[in-house]
């Protein structure tokens, strides 16, 4: 039997006197605070203080709990970190597909009262009510893939979405989860942000109900980095965008590392309505214009100066010039670990006039 103190409660055990201080704590005492991390006394996530009685005086030194057996905690006293453990009735833990939250805040959560979205009906289904697009907001990325109603209005969208992560995280990944983790590269969040979607909110402590339904544009959503004009408890219930009709046309590009399997360097996507010359031989028109870009601002953005400007302009290589220079002025991007802030300048130049080439080059081969 082996005895000690572990904070201030005297514990005493028959486990295994070699396991480890760190997975007495964990996993027999269900004390989390004190993390796992590389396992070999290096990172430090694991440091405990170990007291001894020495010359009837108990001194105190740090140790690494993860190199350290029971054995060794005998008649110590062991003082680790607590966790703050949260009420289960307190701002419960909204959870769709994890993607993002087990990657970000892994033991937090194991520790949480999640609140489980994903296969919520009332959050699922993707349908054409005429005037809009609706689609609720557990929908994951495959279901948009799947969806007759989205291949219906975007031909490309399998060589698109083909660009997101891989199929099990397309399985899982939720267009309310892309939303809400708000990173700046988010591929789902640039594509609705060009449909110029609305999401609708609700708080999450009451019964559903039309009247406690909140409209937000999706491009209101971000203030700053990682802060969103959204309550804690609020969950998004549904997207919406506006049915387009038949001369719409919309393209998504994404500049990776990699090509497959990699999240954006940068991204931005386009969606567009095309008008016919307004005089016979002359260029063709668009309207309804809105672009969007990630990778180049501390929020996915929504290019408002670029899309007024675009707005009933003929298509030609002076309105793309002009364009990109307007849409240079919108960005900031910064220089980190997927390039400087020159090369995301310059990929966003070159990616912008990609949306004319693949929208409209069979036009001007004609
Ligand atoms: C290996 C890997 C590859 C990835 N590749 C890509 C990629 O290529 N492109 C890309 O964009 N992302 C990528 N991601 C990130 C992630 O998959 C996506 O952001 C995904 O859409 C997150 O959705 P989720 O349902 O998993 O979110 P979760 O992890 O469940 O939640 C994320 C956040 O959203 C909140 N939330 C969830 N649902 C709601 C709701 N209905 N209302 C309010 N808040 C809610 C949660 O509380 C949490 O704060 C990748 C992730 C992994 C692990």
């Amino acid at each position: 039997m082996i005895e000690f103190i572990l904070n201030e409660t005297d514990v005493s055990t028959d486990l295994p006197p070699g396991m480890t201080v760190l997975d007495f704590v964990r996993y027999h005492k269900d004390l989390k605070g004190t993390k796992i991390g590389c396992r070999e006394g290096d990172c430090g996530a694991c440091t405990i203080l170990v007291g001894e009685l020495i010359d009837n005086e108990v001194r105190y030194r740090s140790m690494t709990s993860c190199l350290m057996p029971l054995a060794n905690a005998a008649g110590k006293h062991i003082v680790i970190q607590q966790t703050d453990r949260q009420p289960p009735t307190a701002n419960r833990q909204l959870v769709s597909g994890g993607t993002d939250l087990y990657v970000q805040r892994h033991d937090e959560m194991a520790e949480s009262a999640a609140m489980p979205l994903l296969y919520n009906e009332e959050l699922r289904g993707i349908r054409d009510t005429g005037e809009h697009i609706e689609i609720g907001a557990s929908a994951t990325v495959t279901d948009l893939l799947e969806s007759p109603v989205m291949n219906a209005i975007f031909p490309d969208l399998y060589k698109h979405l083909k660009l997101v992560s891989s199929t099990p995280i397309r399985n899982m990944a939720t267009l309310a989860g892309n939303f809400t983790n708000a990173s700046p590269i988010g591929d789902m969040t640039v594509w609705f942000l060009a449909l110029d979607a609305e999401i609708t909110l609700m708080p999450g402590t009451q019964p559903p109900s039309a009247a406690a339904e909140r409209p937000l544009k999706l491009r209101d959503l971000y203030q700053g980095y990682k802060q969103l004009a959204k309550q804690p408890d609020e969950i998004i219930t549904k997207i919406k965008f506006k049915k387009p009709n038949a001369d719409f046309r919309f393209n998504f590009e994404k500049v990776c590392k990699r090509t497959y399997l990699d999240i954006a360097t940068v991204n931005t996507a386009i969606s567009l309505q095309s008008e016919p010359p307004a005089v016979s031989g002359g260029l063709t028109r668009i309207s309804n214009v809105h672009v969007s870009a990630g990778g180049v601002a501390p929020i996915p953005l929504y290019l408002k100066e670029t899309s007024a400007f675009l707005t009933g302009k003929e298509v030609s290589e002076e309105t793309i010039a002009t364009g990109n220079e307007i849409l240079q002025s919108e960005i900031s991007p910064i220089s980190d670990v997927r390039g400087t802030e020159q090369y995301k300048r310059l990929l966003l130049r070159q990616l912008f006039k990609a949306h004319f080439v693949e929208l409209f080059a069979t036009e001007s081969n004609e």
